[in-house]
């Protein structure tokens, strides 16, 4: 194996092994994102200094490797994420490892983002040892609390200046030209008219650990005494689930009802199964008590519909489709509370305040508390803007193909630039494994990314117009 793939993945391997997952209970001053996303800052930190380049930590909470002399604001950058999401269940892998078999590359973070931060960081290092003559710096920053409510860039740029341009290797090729607007929102609802005594009583329904994820477990406690509704549940659940999509444990008169889906990233719902909502249809039609039916007829159902729908914001532009993902689901008989955490993200031409309008209205007319917990607003270049163009161009010297820019759901750093773009590193029809169990790459696909990096920072190294 050529020099260039051992480091390669001597780095990557390096960058996985780090577990730089959020960690509140560990946050201190030097790492307010817990002890593994600061360590996953320094490690790369650290290759810049001992690679010759100026490197500069921000308190923490992000950093950059500059190459070549020259203000932060005339700066072209390079913005990635060294953050993950926690594994999950399901993985075959160890997901802190790298793990390499049949040209795939496997562990949490080889997609998103570690595996492209490593591509564009070889690709900086390229350009140094190659000599090139820069007409302006290249910036490489790297944020590490990417996947919760990007801190990391906020204080990042109340230090440094924001960079004129610059690209960002955390989606899909040839290049994302729209990214949807996105509210994340928390309804809750207070439990009225409990009645123990119906014919099955649920007890407790819990789903989920982020609203950015599409649940993939699902668990309720229901009491029932009657053993016709106990032989009518297992009639459903044989109907309406294949065998290892639910589980049933009876303890006396409580039974605990397990079902499972399929996750995803929350921006794309339809990649998954939502397992709560799966749950909910099989409720729905056993005679519950009056607060657990209303809750899985109306709450879980109208923010299970992933088109937004039944909550009246369905959306649709030319490119893009409004998406709603549940990705918590709480309800607790015990404490009367019904909750839901969604992320809703609409394309990025609808205005924020008209979404949450139409939400304000929902909740007024179902008589709930809606609170808005994050609120990104959407972010678009003009496909034919000279750095949209210039992406293209590129990857149309790399792969002979030039497919038009796409839209996405996922908010990527290109939101912080003036001038940005998401350029890879997902080709088309690859498998978009981000968040999932056995997250992986081609590896092959990543040395093609560098090569595309390396030619998109020279060439933004060198420009004047872009
Ligand atoms: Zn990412």
């Amino acid at each position: 194996m050529e020099r260039f793939e051992q480091e390669f993945l001597t780095k990557l391997d390096e960058l996985v092994s780090i577990e730089s997952v959020y960690h509140d209970a560990e946050a201190t001053s030097e790492a307010p994102f817990g002890k593994g996303p600061a360590e996953a800052l320094n490690c790369v930190l650290r290759w810049g200094e001992e690679d010759g380049m100026i490197v500069k930590n921000v308190d923490g909470y992000a950093g950059h490797i500059q190459l070549g002399e020259g203000r932060g604001e005339d700066a072209a950058s390079v913005l990635v994420h060294l953050d993950v999401v926690p594994p999950g269940p399901g993985w075959t892998k160890a997901p802190f490892a790298l793990t390499e078999e049949d040209g795939r590359l496997y562990g949490r973070g080889v997609l998103d983002n570690k595996g492209a931060a490593v591509a564009a960081y070889m690709a900086l290092k390229q350009i140094k040892t190659e000599g090139v003559a820069l007409k302006r710096p290249l910036r490489f920053i790297a944020g590490i609390d990417e996947e919760r409510h990007w801190a990391c860039m906020d204080h990042y740029f109340q230090e440094e200046p924001q960079p004129k341009t610059g690209f960002v290797p955390d989606a899909d090729f040839p290049v994302i030209t729209k990214e949807k607007g996105i509210l994340d929102v928390e309804v809750t609802q207070p439990l009225f008219n409990i009645e123990t005594s119906a014919p099955v009583f649920l007890q407790s329904l819990h789903s989920g650990e982020r609203e950015n994820m599409v649940p993939a477990a699902a668990e309720a406690e229901l009491v029932m005494y009657d053993a016709a509704e106990l032989e009518r549940l297992y009639k459903l659940l044989e109907h309406m689930l294949a065998a290892d999509q639910f589980k049933v444990e009876a303890h006396g008169s409580v039974l605990r009802l397990d079902v499972y889906g399929t996750p995803a990233h929350g921006a794309a719902p339809d990649l998954g199964d939502h397992a709560a909502v799966k749950l909910g249809q099989v409720l729905e039609q056993l005679p519950l008590d009056q607060a657990g039916l209303t809750f899985v007829q109306k709450l879980l159902a109208e923010w299970g519909d992933s088109t937004g729908r039944l909550l009246g914001v369905q959306k649709e532009t030319s490119d893009a489709v409004l998406t709603v993902n549940a990705g918590v689901v709480r309800y607790d008989a015990s404490t009367k509370q019904a909750k839901i955490v969604a992320t809703v993200r609409a394309p990025a031409e609808v205005p924020l305040a008209e979404l949450r309008a139409q939400l304000d209205t929902w909740a007024e007319r179902r008589g709930m508390d809606l609170r808005v917990l994050d609120e990104l607003p959407g972010h678009s270049l003009q496909s034919d803007h000279p750095l949209a163009q210039m992406l293209l161009d590129v990857y149309e010297g790399h792969t002979g193909e030039r497919p038009a820019p796409l839209a996405i759901g996922g908010a990527t750093y290109a939101r912080v630039l003036k001038d940005g773009a998401a350029f890879g590193p997902l080709f088309p029809n690859r498998e978009n494994t981000a968040h999932q169990a056995d997250e992986w790459m081609y590896f092959k696909d990543l040395l093609l990314c560098t090569k595309m990096y390396e030619d998109v920072l020279q060439r933004l190294g060198q420009a004047e117009n872009l």
